[in-house]
């Protein structure tokens, strides 16, 4: 399972400080009375941002791991849930196509191809909308009526950019909450 651990820093502070190196995490969420036997088991690698990595620890009880997933870091998605908004404004803004030429520019070294840079782009857009509807439905009362668009929500929250603090204005749903704001149910591909 994952957890979310308030990082305060951006991601810049967490890669150069190797700040899973210092983790914690206080009691095991199945038992938290303790007596389980939980062990930190290292970390993993995430692809981007660059350097990136993530603690995790194991139950022997429960025979699960835990992971603590920095808040600023997008669930199941590769990247910061920033880039994550970046990409879904810009389609937004200007489409799908004009969000793939600067994206995924064809003359980049790193070039992936039409077809996978539209996937990703269109899982990118996909599973936000999912995730904003879904906050918009446990959260009638802050969010009835507002449409599962980063420019619906942005105006309705007043701030340039929504998604970090979506994740924490519904934090105790993140267990129910779509990827890749929280670690519920996988968003429609
Ligand atoms: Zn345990």
């Amino acid at each position: 399972m994952q957890l979310l651990w308030k990082y305060p820093l951006a991601d810049e502070g967490y890669v150069t400080q190797r700040a899973w190196e210092s983790a914690i995490l206080d009691s095991c969420p199945f038992h938290p009375e303790g007596g389980c036997g939980l062990e930190k088991l290292g970390t993993y690698p995430r692809v981007e941002p660059e350097g990136m990595r993530v603690a995790r620890w194991w139950c022997p009880k429960k025979r699960a791991s835990i992971s603590l997933l920095p808040s600023f870091l997008a669930a199941r998605l590769s990247g910061t849930l920033a880039a994550v908004e970046d990409v879904v404004a810009l389609v937004e803004a200007k489409g799908v196509a004009a969000a793939v030429d600067e994206v995924h520019p064809p003359d980049a070294d790193d070039f992936v191809g039409l077809a996978c840079a539209l996937k990703s782009i269109r899982r990118r857009v996909s599973a936000v909308r999912a995730a904003l509807l879904a906050i918009a439905t446990l959260l009638p009362d802050r969010f009835a009526g507002v449409r599962p668009t980063l420019a619906a929500f942005r105006e309705a929250l007043g701030v340039p950019r929504v998604l970090a603090l979506l994740r924490e204005i519904a934090e105790r749903h993140l267990g129910a909450l779509p990827v890749p704001l929280g670690f519920g149910t996988r968003a429609a591909a």
